[in-house]
């Protein structure tokens, strides 16, 4: 009797690792570009729609102004699995 997995095998990256992101990270010019273009929208849509109600626009503010500890802390305030927003977001 074979056994065989339910689940599928871990999908590998370029490099070989499943543990190792697919895309490499923003530089710091990057971030702050895209950072940039966000309208601090009155009504935040984008707060609306995020399941953990994160203050998405006060976080892109201090990323723009190269407050990235006080970003990623009002980020992990309101989800401090925070970290995998950027990873499971579809946004
Ligand atoms: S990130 Fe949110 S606040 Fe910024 S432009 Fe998009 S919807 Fe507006």
């Amino acid at each position: 009797m074979t056994y065989s997995s339910p689940t599928p095998p871990p999908e590998f990256s370029p490099s070989g690792s499943p543990w190792q992101e697919l895309l490499p990270p923003l530089t710091a010019y990057e971030a702050t570009t895209e950072a940039n273009r966000c309208l601090y929208c009155y009504d935040a849509p984008c707060v609306q729609a995020c399941p953990t109600h994160i203050d998405i626009p006060s976080f892109i503010r201090k990323i723009s102004t190269g407050n990235l500890r006080g970003s990623a802390r009002t980020i992990l305030e309101a989800n401090f699995l925070g970290g995998t927003c950027a990873r499971v977001c579809p946004v």
